[in-house]
């Protein structure tokens, strides 16, 4: 039944899964998907290779957990940071940015701030894909679908035909506008969030002789921290085994609701340095060491889609990225792309699931994902106003703020991706009992 004109599949199997986009998300969800010899995987990634930046990516408990149940955690373990003794625990301290004043911890019990250099992440977890299930070059320009099938094309004329095809293409997703029609659901683009980060990576050593040199703490180079004021944040953290911090810094125009990015302008941009130290003009001794130490940094017009109707078309289904694309304030954009590829792989590796009932399965899957995911867009939206003092019922009282830091992850942070694989189960169970186990 499964036509195929880019790969030939040499045996029957259970499923054809066609993945658009080679991101973390898209990677880890084939790792797991190819540990199942009755699954016919196969990934494409526009790129011509799998490339990810050399920035950080922080992980909370929630990303450790179902990187640990992906089958990952070796992988991740041998390039993981973590906060040095005796501060394990604490996923960031956060301090006022005009005078460094500490104001309170957010701790994490058992993992801390667990942190990968993001290209090293890939290549770990690349390493665990079996040769021969990824496709370069290969950008999907359309998806459609028929009663047993699902088809995605690409640019250089060829297409792949499967059981279902999963978008984890990135908030810019090709696969999106066949899930969520524009005639039915509207123009979905993404929006500026209003939020600039400006990026760099500097070297511990480096770092640590700099806050010294300005009379602060040399340990604030290792230990996560975020640094608050008025439309600004910073926030470092180690990576690369603590041989380089991670430095992003944000800045606000709250000025306008939904303001605009200049037409044209590039999301991405190469800026000065004196146009980072501009924004911070007047910020903290500790800050001003941080920066200076940036000669080169890139500037991020970060965007974030509007929480969606549905992922699930039929036999098409949308994840990360593509679905649920949010800004970085709770560092969990790829927590929630790792939660996406265990809790679909689990569903889909289960021997009842088939060509036939393969759309109850996506649709049970969105089920228990949707309100998730949707949550984690608005509150890491959320997050952002409140470290820059403009949050709901906070703004700048810091008995408040503190209150806030020390409790806002909890529910985020305290969940088992399994239980979304047990409630998409029983539902799974009672409405599909005529097809399903
Ligand atoms: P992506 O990483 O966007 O991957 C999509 C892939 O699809 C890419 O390889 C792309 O080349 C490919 N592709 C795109 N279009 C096509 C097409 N048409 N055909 C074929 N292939 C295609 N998350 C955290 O958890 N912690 C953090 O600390 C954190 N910090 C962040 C900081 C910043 C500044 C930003 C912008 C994001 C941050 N995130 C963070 C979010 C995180 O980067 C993403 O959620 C994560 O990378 C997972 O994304 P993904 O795999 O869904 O998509």
């Amino acid at each position: 039944m499964v036509a195929n004109s880019t790969v030939a599949n040499t045996q029957p199997k259970r499923l054809s899964i066609g993945i658009i986009g080679g991101g973390i998300g898209g990677v880890a969800f084939a790792v797991a998907l190819s540990r199942d010899s009755q699954l016919d995987v196969q990934l494409f990634e526009a790129a011509p290779q799998f490339s990810e930046i050399g920035a950080g990516v922080s992980f909370g408990p929630n990303a450790v957990k179902a990187i640990q149940l992906l089958g990952l955690e070796n992988a991740y373990q041998r390039i993981a940071d973590s906060s040095p003794a005796p501060f394990e625990d604490v996923w960031f301290e956060w301090r006022r940015g005009s005078d460094d004043t500490y104001l309170t911890a957010s701790l994490a019990p058992g993992v801390g701030q667990s942190s990968v250099h993001r290209a090293d992440f890939l290549d770990a977890i690349v390493a665990n894909l079996p040769e021969g299930i990824a496709h370069f070059g290969k950008r999907c320009i359309g998806v459609k679908q028929g009663t047993d099938s699902a088809t995605a094309s690409f640019d250089d004329g060829t297409h792949f035909t499967g059981d279902v095809i999963i978008g984890f293409d990135g908030i810019k997703s090709a696969v999106r506008p066949h899930v969520l029609p524009p005639e039915q659901y509207g123009e979905i683009t993404p929006f500026w969030s209003g939020t600039y980060a400006y990026r760099g990576m500097i070297p511990t050593r480096d770092l640590e002789i700099a806050l010294e040199a300005k009379g602060s703490e040399k340990r604030l180079a290792l230990v996560p921290q975020m640094y608050l004021g008025k439309d600004r944040h910073i926030l470092t953290f180690p990576v690369k085994q603590s041989q380089l911090v991670n430095v992003v810094a944000f800045i606000t125009d709250r000025s306008i609701p939904n303001p605009k990015l200049p037409e044209g302008e590039e999301w991405v941009q190469a800026v000065s340095q004196a146009e980072m130290l501009d924004v911070f003009a007047g910020w903290s001794p500790a800050c001003q060491a941080i920066l200076e130490c940036i000669p080169e940094p890139t500037r991020w017009a970060l965007h974030e889609l509007p929480e969606l109707a549905r992922y699930q078309r039929d036999r098409v289904l949308i994840m990360g990225e593509a679905a649920h694309a949010l800004v970085p304030h709770q560092g969990a954009g790829a927590g929630q792309a790792l939660e996406d590829a265990y809790v679909l792989a689990t569903l889909l590796a289960d021997a009842s699931c088939r060509s036939h009932n393969v759309s109850t399965v996506l649709s049970a899957f969105e089920q228990v994902r949707h309100s998730r995911t949707c949550k984690v867009q608005r509150t890491s939206h959320e997050a952002g106003d409140v470290y820059e003092y403009a949050g709901e019922g906070i703004g700048d009282d810091e008995a408040e703020l503190i209150n806030n830091l020390e409790s806002r992850f909890e529910w985020l942070w305290n969940h088992d991706p399994h239980e979304d694989v047990i409630a998409a189960k029983n539902s799974l169970k009672f409405e599909t009992s005529e097809n399903w186990g």
